[in-house]
């Protein structure tokens, strides 16, 4: 689950203060007019009336969306891969998995960084603001270290430097399995790289590193205990991919005797710093250790409708209140409205039922889609001032009345009402 950085630390260059005024402010909830937002050192000052500032005009301002699960170079394989090999007539997520690698062995520092910034300035298009980038190529393709260990994450952090994106850079722990580029030799010379990184990216004000291990199947339960506990001693954030396919919950339980989340739990790596990507496939009582634990879920609905996954437990996951967010993983698609209306769709398909994804005293699925997908409810002094712009004469949104604008949001368009964003008070796309 996203955390914004606490304090000013992470905004310390931005001293620029404005006001801009739109015809709309969305929340979750709603929309008003005659508000401003107001910017100091990239953060909200304040939202309320305003008479003088930057008139927005036909334009409405919206929370950036956070985009908390993200493989940057995936992207290459859009369009590529909608196709079944001769060699492999049954298409899965195992074999779309082989052609990943192909993809995944022949980067450089150089292509990542480009691949990386292509992605991040697509995401920004489509009013991602923020990602967490699950990053786990890390070496040479022989396995060998760069002459800088860290030179690929340094990479993708450049990239969202120069297309101006906030990062969470998620250095990822692999030991087993995947490419030989994708492993360190043990936890503790991977997690002297995810120190050296972190004190690299100290001052760089975009970027926040946190820590990763990539699936149950790529690490040993030692490793597991190590990550966990250091993402605890240093509350960082701390991510894992699980329970995405049914092979994998068999692996675990014939190699550890119990399922994903339970190995999770009972190494220490659950905590409430602690989001697990997919989740697709978690039974009841892995979903309570979640809940018991204080974890978090992130959802990537149109990767995992692409990989044929299957469906997000979604009602289980909000009736226990467990954080959710979402993410575009292989970005096979970057656009968050699609991916929020993915989690309500699928949730209607399975019950067979409408407005199903209802918290406790609200009668639309609305506002709890759009705090997972903004990590917030709204635009609030001392929030940051990671914002986006949408445009009300798009013809999706032309003839929408004001109250139903979030709805029309989530169920009725695509990325491109988005004409413009800014991160930290900065506007880095138009
Ligand atoms: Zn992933």
């Amino acid at each position: 689950m996203w955390r914004f950085p606490a304090g000013s630390g992470g905004f310390a260059r931005y001293v620029v203060r404005r006001t801009l005024i739109p015809d709309l402010l969305l929340d979750a909830h709603g929309a008003k007019c005659g508000v401003g937002v107001t910017i100091e050192d990239g953060r909200i000052s304040k939202v309320g009336p305003a008479a003088e500032g930057e008139r927005l005009t036909g334009k409405a301002l919206a929370p950036g969306f956070v985009n908390d699960h993200s493989h940057a170079f995936q992207r290459g394989l859009r369009g590529a891969v909608e196709r079944i090999e001769p060699s492999r007539p049954h298409d899965d997520f195992w074999s779309w998995r082989e052609r990943m690698y192909a993809l995944a062995d022949g980067l450089t520092p150089d292509t990542v960084r480009e691949a990386s910034r292509l992605c991040y300035e697509e995401m920004l298009s489509a009013g991602y603001t923020s990602v967490t980038e699950f990053h786990y190529v890390h070496h040479r393709p022989d396995g060998t270290a760069y002459e800088d260990p860290n030179a690929l994450g340094k990479a993708a952090v450049l990239a969202a430097e120069d297309a101006g994106i906030r990062l969470l850079l998620l250095p990822v722990a692999y030991a087993q399995g995947g490419l030989p580029r994708f492993r360190d030799v043990s936890a503790q010379s991977f997690l002297r790289r995810v120190d050296d990184l972190r004190e690299w990216s100290e001052g760089r004000s975009l970027v926040d590193v946190g820590v990763a291990a990539h699936s149950i199947r790529a690490v040993p339960r030692g490793w597991l205990e190590e990550i966990g506990e250091y993402g605890r001693r240093h509350d960082l954030p701390v991510h894992i991919h699980a329970d995405e396919q049914l092979r994998e919950i068999e692996e675990c339980r014939e190699e550890h005797g119990m399922r994903p989340v339970e190995l999770l739990a009972e190494t220490g790596f659950l905590s409430s710093n602690t989001t697990l990507i997919h989740a697709t496939h978690a039974d009841e009582r892995e979903l309570n250790l979640l809940a018991e634990n204080g974890a978090s879920v992130c959802a990537c609905p149109t990767t995992e409708g692409n990989l044929g996954d299957g469906f997000l437990p979604a009602g289980a996951i909000l009736e226990r209140g467990i954080p959710l967010s979402v993410g575009s993983d292989s970005h096979v698609r970057v656009d968050p409205f699609e991916e929020l209306r993915e989690i309500e769709t699928n949730a209607r398909r399975l019950s067979r039922r409408r407005n199903v994804l209802l918290t406790r005293n609200e009668t639309s699925p609305t506002p709890y889609l759009l705090r997972a997908g903004w990590g917030r409810e709204g635009l609030k002094a001392g929030g940051p001032a990671d914002l986006i712009e949408l445009d009300l004469s798009h013809p999706s949104l032309v003839g929408v009345e004001t109250g139903h604008l979030p709805s029309a949001l989530v169920f009725g368009v695509g990325s491109g009402v988005v004409t413009g964003t800014w991160i930290a008070g900065e506007r880095t796309f138009d």
